[in-house]
């Protein structure tokens, strides 16, 4: 009933405009206070209950004039949000076959069929459109470099997404008021624009372009000093080229770019400080991160290295003691396994209830959502760093409940 009250308004709208259109430039034309026979037909169809045919009827039958012309664009773009693209794309074309239309209307009709082709999956004719509008509408270029953007990343098109960001992104020394530093998604285009820079990373890596990879990652953090994933690829990047230190330079960033990313910096810090044999360093510095930002990965690095440094007595009563604040099941299991010790023994009694205990525990663990997106709750085992949910950057982070961590 909605659809069709939307579209009998819309009917009348541009009937009304067709009509006063068609009065104010052909007076003489006695005919010209009646209307089309079509629009009658898909009144009808409307009346009926089949809004298809009334809209097959409206478009062939209502001339387009700057009076008639956005309730054009608004009855494309309800079809479109109805799913009914192709529709959406006759009404959007039929404007286009306007010779006359201003050249302002022009280009918004352009924006709407562009709009469509990305509904209907077309990106390489909506890409087209909106590289035209680009060039030539100076009321729709960015937007129109919005939805490129948005077309690149879907296509794992990074230069080309990295290109329409940069060109969103204001000009320094310039004041570009019309420019929007958030993007369609409401993210920060330069915190997209960093991510595009880790991916792009991550292909160059891939095929063995280790410099251009660590520019990327270098323009990353121009771009988003903030960005956690930049310095950790860095970090990554870095060690497995044997540059350790630098490694270890880039991966201590995460913590005050953002402490819930510290747990992933917590293997590849292991592998560079044990590559240096400063081992003793690093179990400093993850006991400081963890009196600062406590979380159970923090907790099982530590007790880690307090298992190495002073034994297993020693790690358990760290474990032992910090669970009974704050419980959680991951500390649990890092605590039953130390209590599993010594494992070969000839009383398997005990050891098999362990045993288990740390199987079932570890299942439970396995079952539960590790992370989840603080955007918009998109819950996922591994750490995503796009959301397919809210397609936001960035926003996974560990669940931290009792529950589940
Ligand atoms: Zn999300």
């Amino acid at each position: 009933m909605n659809d069709a009250l939307v579209f009998a308004l819309l009917f009348s709208a541009v009937a009304c405009g067709w009509w006063l259109g068609r009065r104010g430039s052909a007076r003489l034309n006695s005919t010209a206070a009646g209307l089309p026979s079509q629009y009658y037909r898909g009144l009808n169809y409307l009346l009926d209950g089949r809004p298809d045919g009334a809209i097959d009827h409206f478009i062939s039958a209502l001339e387009v004039n700057s009076e008639t012309l956005e309730t054009h664009i608004a009855l494309g773009n309800v079809l479109r949000r109805r799913g009914e693209v192709d529709r959406a794309i006759r009404i959007h074309q039929n404007l286009l076959a306007r010779p006359d239309l201003p050249r302002v209307q022009m280009h918004l009709a352009h924006l709407e069929l562009a709009r469509d082709y990305i509904g209907a999956g077309l990106l390489d004719r909506a890409e087209r459109l909106l590289l035209d509008l680009v060039t030539e509408s100076d009321e729709q270029r960015d937007v129109s470099r919005q939805h490129l953007l948005e077309i690149y990343r879907s296509e794992s098109e990074w230069a080309q997404a990295i290109e329409q960001a940069q060109a969103l992104l204001p000009r320094k020394g310039l004041l570009r008021s019309a420019s929007p530093e958030l993007h369609l998604s409401g993210q920060s285009v330069a915190v997209q624009m960093a991510h595009f820079y880790c991916e792009l990373a991550l292909e160059l890596s891939a095929s063995g372009n280790i410099d251009e990879a660590r520019k990327a990652l270098v323009r990353a953090l121009e771009s988003d000093s903030g960005c956690a994933r930049a310095a950790l690829e860095l970090g990554k990047l870095e060690a497995a080229a044997g540059n350790h230190k630098r490694a270890i330079e880039a991966l201590s960033r995460v913590e005050s770019q953002d402490p819930d990313f510290l747990p992933e910096a917590i293997p590849p810090l292991r592998e560079s400080y044990r590559a240096l044999a400063e081992e003793q360093a690093l179990a400093e510095y993850l006991s400081s991160c963890f009196d600062k930002h406590p979380s159970t990965p923090l907790m099982i690095a530590v007790a880690d290295d307090i298992l190495r440094d002073r034994g297993s007595d020693a790690a358990r009563d760290f474990l032992a003691s910090r669970l009974a604040r704050v419980p959680s099941l991951r500390g649990l299991l890092k605590l039953i396994r130390l209590q599993q010790k010594p494992p070969a023994t000839d009383t398997p009694e005990p050891t098999d209830s362990l045993s288990m205990l740390s199987m079932l525990l570890d299942r439970l663990i396995e079952e539960r959502p590790a992370y989840r997106c603080e955007h918009c709750g998109f819950s996922a085992k591994h750490l995503l760093w796009f959301c397919p949910g809210c397609k936001y950057w960035g926003t996974f982070r560990t669940i931290r409940t009792t529950q589940t961590e």
